[in-house]
Formats: structure tokens, C-alpha cells, sequence
């Protein structure tokens, strides 16, 4: 059914982009997957919002919030209804630079934030990428290059403000709407369209960044190092190992460490000396940037299909290890990205937020590569070889899923905190108008 723009009268100042207009290609696709809604609707304003969500129910259409565009399942797209995108309300307020108070749109993004704040010596732990969305990285955790030292990007939130699915404007923080709050945390996009977040930014000043290389000639050895030197180290370093593959002829598989310190080369220089003193790297790079020089671009490789599973894991335990290097030896093309997680996020009391498997030392992921014509059967029975590893973890990150079924949300949370969010849900969106996302079924 095609979206009938009348029903705003005059009151909409931002853009109404539907099928035919030029805009029209990039604004229904995203990231994680192609699109084809009847309209996408880009506010300028929380009221704007909250008209563009009227809109859509009173034609009985389908809405799809998006923030950044970047989910990896593709969820902030849809076909046949309505795409509300925040991007017109990217504003980055410096609220109190002593106090690290910062108020930020939910259609930024965190390259700009990370620009913004750099200006006044202050960070947000968010992501590694610039064009990944400030809304969803937050909403589902947010594991950045200073998770060790800040915890995740949720974790420094102090309130957001929201559209409910009936229209109301809600402010959820510690003091107001608590239970909102912690649902927030964890699984905001199922309770209403935020408009802003508040958070505390850390005092952030240069930062230092490492990539060390490593041949992959013995995949069970580097990880178990990696393990033994990132145990042994300081929370001010935040490091992650991926297993490389040759991408290209000529390119040699590799096992590339990076790191990032949150502070200057010279004190740095210490606890980055364990991570080259592994084996023999074949290449080291240390540079002491902005933290906003660390943030990269990324695009989604031309041609490919890609599926992406991960886990938290407890301990990088002797059996994970060897359960990743048993599928790392399977034929196919794969990145391995093993994220170490000790620190502050596990010092967040437990319940605290919506957000639970926080007693974990590792989130993996794995991006399995397949050429854009692979029959989905043969894509399905490749990560049949995901398996044995997910069955030693204890659930999945939200953010780094390929798909958003009943079972991946059993995975996200455990079930106490599922059912607690339920009642949540059913309490703000009884309806479910807010689903495409990891979606909580409304329950009383
Ligand atoms: C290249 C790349 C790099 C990444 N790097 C990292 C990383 O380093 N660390 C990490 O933790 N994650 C990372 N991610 C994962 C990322 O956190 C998720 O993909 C996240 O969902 C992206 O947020 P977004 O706003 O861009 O997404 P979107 O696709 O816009 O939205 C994601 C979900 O949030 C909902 N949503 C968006 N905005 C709102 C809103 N205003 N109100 C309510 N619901 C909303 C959407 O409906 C959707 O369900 C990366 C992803 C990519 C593609």
C-alpha cells in the first residue's frame, strides 16, 4: 500500500522520500541489508517524530526506526511500510565539559561524536567504526576501544528521551521511569523511538593505538598468548586478535592484534612490549592519536554475502581455544575477531540493565564470506560448523548478528531477564509496533 503523505498537513518540515525519488535507492537500503518501504521519513524534530509515527498507524503500516543504518541483520529496513530515520537529528551538546554531561541526537553518528567531544578532552567508549550509528551501538551494548577502562557505551548513559508507541513524550533515567531505564540498556529499541541520549564522557586526551601482525602458522599458540599477555595486562589497554585470511592472491593468512591504550605512546610503551613478544611479528605499527583518528571507515565488501555469528565466552579457556582453531582449519573464508571484555564491564552490578552477560572475558564473532551467487542451503549448512564453538559460549551480543529470530533473542538474554522485559513491553508497547529489532514479545 502506498504511504499517503496528506496525512501531516503542513506540520512536517523534514523529508518525505517515497519509491520514485531520487533519494529514494540510498534511503531504503542499509548497511545490513536492501530495503523497499513505502516511505522513509527523516523528522527534524522529537515532534516531527512522534508525527511521522502517527502517520504511519493511521495507515496501518509497518514502522522501522532507524538510527545509523548499520545493524548487521538488516532490521532498520523493511518492505511495504514505513522507515522513520533519525538523522536529521545528529546534534553533539557539550552540557558540562567538567562533568563530562553530553546530550547527543539519536541519528549521530560516532565519528562525529568522537570529533565533537575530542574538542573539549572527552570520550565515549562506543565502536571502531565512523558511520555506525550512536542509537543501536548504544541500545545493544556498544564494545569500543576503551571497554576495559569505561565499560560499554550503554553503560555511560544517564537518561534518554523517548516517543512511546501511542505518542507520548517519556524520559527514562535513574530517577524517572527506572524500570524503562534499565529495559533501555539492553533492549531500547523495543520501547519507543528515542530522540537523545544523555551520557557521561570520559576526560580523554591522546590516546595510543598498535596493530601487531603475526603469521597464522600455529592459529592454537598465538591465541593461547594473546590470552596469557591480555590477562596479565592493564585495564588503560583495550585489545582484540583477529585471525585474517588471504583475501587475495599473494595476501598471506595473519593474526593481527590491535590495541588501544588510553593514554600517550610513553606510557604506553610498557604494556604494548607483551604483544610483540609473542613469536616474531611480521609487522608492528604504534601511533599516538585522537580518539577519534582510531574510529575507521568501512564498507561492505562488493559481490559477497556475509553471515555473522558470535558468542561471549566466559574464559578463553584452553577448549575454546582449541574449538576455534578446529573450525579455523575448515576450508571457507572466514574472519575470527576475539574482543577482550575483563574490566569495567563486569564490575556493573548484575541486573543493573537490560544488558546481562557481563561475566565474560571474551565476545567473538566470526564473518563467514560466501560469493553473492552461493544458494542459501549451501550458506545454511557452512555455519552448521559455528555450532560446536557457540555450544561452549554462554549467548550472543546482540550487535553482531546476521539474523533477529525468537531464538537469537533467547540468546541475547537469559530468561529471567527476558520475562522481566516482556512485562516491560507489554506495559510501553502492547501492540508491538516497535518489532523490527530483536523484539520482545509483549507479555503480562
Ligand atoms: C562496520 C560495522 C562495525 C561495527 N563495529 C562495532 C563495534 O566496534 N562495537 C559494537 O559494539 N558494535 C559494532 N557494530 C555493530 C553495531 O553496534 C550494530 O550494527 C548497531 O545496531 C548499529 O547501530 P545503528 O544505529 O547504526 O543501527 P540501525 O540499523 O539504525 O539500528 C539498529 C537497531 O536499533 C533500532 N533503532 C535505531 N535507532 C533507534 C532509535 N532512535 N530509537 C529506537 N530504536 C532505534 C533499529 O530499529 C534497529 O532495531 C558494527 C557494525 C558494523 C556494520
Amino acid at each position: 500500500m502506498p504511504f499517503d503523505p496528506s496525512t501531516f498537513a503542513d506540520s512536517f518540515t523534514g523529508e518525505i522520500i517515497l519509491p520514485g525519488d531520487a533519494a529514494y535507492t540510498s534511503a531504503a537500503n542499509t548497511y545490513g541489508g536492501p530495503g523497499a518501504p513505502a516511505a522513509v521519513l527523516q523528522p527534524r524534530t522529537p515532534h516531527e517524530v512522534a508525527a511521522a509515527l502517527a502517520a504511519a498507524r493511521s495507515q496501518g503500516l509497518q514502522v522501522t526506526v532507524r538510527g545509523g543504518g548499520h545493524n548487521t541483520a538488516g532490521v532498520s529496513t523493511n518492505r511495504g511500510g514505513v522507515v522513520i530515520s533519525l538523522r536529521n537529528l545528529n546534534a553533539v551538546e557539550v552540557l558540562d565539559a567538567a562533568s563530562g554531561a553530553v546530550r547527543i541526537g539519536a541519528g549521530a553518528v560516532w565519528g562525529d561524536v568522537a570529533v565533537v567531544l575530542g574538542q573539549h578532552g572527552l570520550a565515549i567508549s562506543s565502536g571502531d567504526t565512523r558511520t555506525v550509528g550512536v542509537a543501536g551501538l548504544t541500545l545493544g551494548g556498544g564494545i569500543g576501544w576503551m571497554v576495559r577502562k569505561f565499560g560499554l557505551a550503554l553503560d555511560h548513559l544517564t537518561g534518554v528521551e523517548l516517543v512511546t508507541a501511542g505518542g507520548q513524550f517519556v524520559r527514562a533515567s535513574h530517577d524517572q521511569n527506572p524500570e524503562l531505564f534499565w529495559g533501555m540498556r539492553g533492549a531500547g529499541a523495543n520501547f519507543g523511538i528515542i530522540t537523545s541520549f544523555d551520557f557521561v564522557a570520559k576526560p580523554v586526551g591522546k590516546v595510543t593505538f598498535a596493530t601487531i601482525s603475526y603469521p597464522l602458522d600455529d592459529v592454537p599458540g598465538l591465541l593461547r598468548a594473546w590470552r596469557d599477555a591480555v590477562r596479565a595486562s592493564t585495564e588503560d589497554l583495550t585489545t582484540s586478535l583477529t585471525l585474517m585470511p588471504a583475501f587475495a592472491p599473494g595476501m598471506q593468512p595473519a593474526g593481527m592484534i590491535l590495541a588501544c591504550y588510553a593514554g600517550p605512546a610513553a606510557a604506553a610503551e610498557p604494556h604494548l612490549a607483551p604483544l610483540r613478544n609473542l613469536g616474531t611479528p611480521a609487522a608492528v605499527d604504534v601511533k599516538e592519536v585522537a580518539y577519534a583518528d582510531v574510529l575507521e571507515e568501512a564498507h561492505p565488501p562488493e559481490g559477497m554475502v556475509i553471515t555473522v555469528r558470535n558468542a561471549f565466552f566466559k574464559s578463553l579457556s584452553d577448549e575454546v581455544v582449541d574449538a576455534i582453531a578446529a573450525m579455523h582449519s575448515l576450508p571457507g573464508m572466514r574472519v575470527f575477531q576475539l574482543r577482550h571484555m575483563s574490566g569495567a564491564v563486569q564490575r556493573m552490578p548484575h541486573g543493573e540493565t537490560a544488558y546481562s552477560l557481563r561475566d565474560s572475558e571474551i565476545m567473538m564473532f566470526v564473518g563467514s564470506f560466501f560469493p553473492g551467487d552461493t544458494a542459501p542451503a549451501e550458506v545454511a549448512a557452512q555455519m552448521k560448523n559455528w555450532e560446536p564453538l557457540a555450544a561452549l559460549g554462554q549467548g550472543s551480543y546482540m550487535n553482531f548478528l546476521h539474523t533477529a529470530t525468537a531464538e537469537d533473542v533467547a540468546s541475547i538474554y537469559p530468561p529471567q531477564t527476558l520475562q522481566r522485559l516482556s512485562r516491560l513491553k507489554q506495559q510501553y508497547d502492547p501492540e508491538n509496533i516497535f518489532s523490527s529489532n530483536y523484539n520482545i514479545p509483549p507479555s503480562g
